[in-house]
């Protein structure tokens, strides 16, 4: 078996990792580059006989383009939708449907690799690892993953996975191998410090986050809920709840109580979702025969609702609610910040109180995963202190991208 990182062996994101045996090739993932100082691979998938990718993350999609030509796509349903969607508000061409969907511990093949995919903790929904298999070589992909989610259990349930022992090679990420624990908040300390922030409040909130965050947006929803305030979400986070609602009961949804969709602020997703109704199929009278609200029936009281807009949207929302001095909360990576104006601008203009958590395992949790399960080989990924891996594994090695990694079978 080969295996060449073409991106990802020395930076968080953008990964794109090939592996083959024999005649056949596949990629996992076609990531995008997080960094503006890296550039995107020169990589043509129809030179490979498919591209799998682990979840709807750009620095591990970004480079799929509407046709893929002779090359199969697999993922799960749900990130094909979440991609599209994503596609959809950002004004690009959806992905074609010739799309082969897999799902947790089902395996597939791809020729003479059997590939098996593994639900793993991270911030986005529905996030996979994948165990890679030949006649003589078995190779672990951790994709991004960590153990201080709402989907924690899924960690331990991998350490005791009969399935990951004698692994020849494993590809992990480490995007925060290099912070501190005390970074690290649970999703319910999170909870906590937005209820108490909600219960104060004499204001409306605001809350910046991905709405594709969904451990975060349960968050949100669990202190709204405890605070006795109304969540109010826009078209997109509601059709984001709706796709959910395929693997989840747990995911609050717009017929639940103290939360509603907000609709006369803008305009612009309420546009896309009519302009491609086949796609959203039905949501907007879904939207309108659930709670739903107008701005000018808030105005009255206004500490009674906690908004998740679009940061666009933010200081639009407050004009229209004539508030000067909303309580808003960032919870999403700070590095975002120096690259984006409207969220600069909303720094300077309010009083923005940080709040989050990362979506990538701690330096504790790799150790223990490496030790429990013992691969044969480490390989860092995804991080920009592969070094670091070496104090907690002795069999870690460390590769550059575009090196060959060359795994011989043991005659
Ligand atoms: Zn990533
Ligand atoms: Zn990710």
């Amino acid at each position: 078996m080969k295996i060449i990182i073409h991106k990802g062996a020395e930076e968080i994101g953008g990964n794109c990792i090939e592996i083959s045996e024999g005649s056949t090739k596949i990629l996992i993932d076609f990531g995008s580059p997080l960094s503006s100082n890296s550039k995107n691979i020169s990589i043509d998938p129809s030179d490979y006989d498919a591209v799998i990718i682990s979840h709807p993350h750009l620095d591990h999609y970004g480079m799929l383009s509407k046709s893929l030509a002779e090359c199969r796509l697999f993922c799960s349903e749900l990130t094909h939708l979440l991609i599209n969607t994503t596609n959809l508000f950002s004004n690009k061409d959806i992905l074609n449907d010739e799309v082969e969907f897999f799902r947790p511990n089902h395996s597939f093949q791809v020729n003479n690799l059997k590939i098996t995919p593994f639900l793993v903790d991270h911030s986005s929904a529905d996030s996979f690892a994948f165990l890679v298999e030949s006649t003589h070589c078995r190779v672990f992909y951790t994709g991004d993953f960590r153990a201080t989610g709402r989907k924690k259990i899924l960690f331990n349930k991998m350490l005791n996975d009969p399935r990951l022992k004698n692994i020849d090679i494993m590809l992990i990420e480490g995007t925060a191998m290099n912070r501190r624990p005390s970074d690290f908040l649970s999703e319910s300390n999170i909870e906590s410090f937005l209820y108490k922030l909600f219960s104060k409040q004499t204001s409306s909130s605001f809350l910046i986050a991905s709405s594709q965050n969904i451990d975060r947006i349960v968050t949100l929803y669990r202190a709204c809920l405890k605070a006795d305030k109304v969540l109010l979400i826009d078209f997109y986070t509601a059709w984001i709840l709706k796709l959910m609602q395929k693997v989840s009961i747990s995911v609050p949804y717009i017929n639940w109580k103290n939360i509603a969709v907000i609709h006369n602020f803008g305009g612009r997703y309420y546009n896309i979702i009519k302009e491609h109704e086949d796609f959203f199929d039905g949501f907007l009278s879904e939207v309108f025969s659930n709670n739903h609200l107008r701005i000018e029936e808030l105005r009255d009281q206004p500490s009674k609702y906690v908004f998740k807009v679009s940061s666009n949207h933010i200081a639009k929302v407050a004009d229209l609610m004539n508030i000067t001095d909303p309580i808003l909360v960032y919870s999403q990576w700070e590095g975002y910040i120096k690259d984006d104006v409207t969220l600069k601008s909303l720094k300077n203009k309010y009083d923005m109180k940080y709040c989050h958590t990362s979506g990538h395992a701690l330096i504790e949790d790799i150790e223990l995963f490496l030790n429990i399960l013992q691969p044969a080989k480490a390989i860092p990924i995804h991080t920009e202190t592969p070094h670091l891996f070496k104090k907690i594994y002795d069999k870690t090695v460390i590769y550059r991208d575009n090196e060959e990694i060359l795994h011989e079978p043991n005659i």
